[in-house]
């Protein structure tokens, strides 16, 4: 951590620009267009990679998070990342302790109703990680669409003196978002996975058809004659993923599903 600190506060010395890109390791394409966006954008890429315990509010799935550190070196390499930093939790949480967050709906919806401590956990080790790294810019994707909404929230209430900057959702040719958690999908259940992108691609359409409510019913009932479990399907403000009261406000909109394909969960969403 000292030798981090070392590095970076020469480098800031120096009037670089430092740029953050958080992840939780099993790096892959969507992960490097956080860092191509990064190199394109500051002096200094660093990286963290680190799959925070107190996100996972299930310890088997953390267990199971896959680990591949050193394709992910690689990966780090071919895109010519400055610094990995590669926190262990002694070390970070060192003095610290999970800090609860509330902004009401944003954080209690969807994954915050579905895994509890979640953005806590979340939001503790990104404040860690910012003041560690002391970051002007830092990079998400919008992959994590209510990650993004709370990170964004956060640093419009707390001055946290770094610039958000979200990430296109980065996909495999057939439509499928790029997730770590992929690796663990059958090709059966890879398959039926795509019901959920196809359902994120017509959104648009299907409400030209049908009401808020149906459209959420249609498209829960697509994912599960597909083989699939959704946690939810649901059609928000995209900024305070509140529920919509009507169809008018369809231009702020977001459509954010989550869903099982066998025992991986995937998360999706797009603009409606
Ligand atoms: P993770 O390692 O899953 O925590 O992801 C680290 C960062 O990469 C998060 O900001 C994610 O939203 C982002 N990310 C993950 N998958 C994708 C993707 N397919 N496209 C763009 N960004 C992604």
């Amino acid at each position: 951590m000292a030798g981090l600190r070392h590095v970076l506060e020469s480098e800031i010395a120096s009037g670089k620009t430092i740029g953050l890109v958080p992840t939780m390791g099993a790096l892959h394409e969507g992960h490097a267009s956080l860092l191509k966006k990064a190199r394109g954008e500051v002096d200094v890429v660093v990286a963290s990679i680190y799959a925070n315990p107190t996100q996972f509010n299930n310890q088997d799935d953390l267990a199971k998070y896959p680990k591949t550190e050193s394709d992910d070196l690689l990966l780090l390499k071919r895109e010519q990342t400055d610094v990995a930093f590669f926190p262990q939790t002694a070390g970070i949480y060192h003095g610290l302790s999970t800090m609860p967050i509330n902004y009401g709906v944003l954080t209690e919806t969807l994954e915050g109703a579905h895994r509890s401590g979640h953005f806590d956990g979340m939001s503790t080790i990104v404040r860690r990680l910012f003041e560690l790294v002391a970051p002007h810019r830092a990079y998400f994707g919008e992959k994590d669409w209510q990650q993004l909404a709370i990170i964004n929230r956060m640093s419009s209430s707390e001055d946290l003196g770094v610039k958000i900057i979200g990430c296109e959702i980065l996909r495999e040719p057939s439509g499928l978002a790029l997730s770590s958690r992929n690796i663990h999908l059958s090709s059966q259940e890879k398959k039926a996975a795509l019901t959920i992108s196809k359902s994120v691609f017509d959104i648009k359409h299907r409400l030209t058809r049908k009401s808020l409510h149906d459209t959420e019913l249609e498209i829960t009932h697509e994912l599960k004659r597909a083989g699939l479990e959704p946690d939810y399907v649901k059609i928000v403000n995209a900024n305070t993923l509140e529920a919509l009261q009507s169809e008018t406000n369809l231009g702020q909109a977001r459509l954010l599903i989550a869903a099982y394909s066998g025992k991986t969960r995937l998360l999706d969403n797009g603009p409606v």
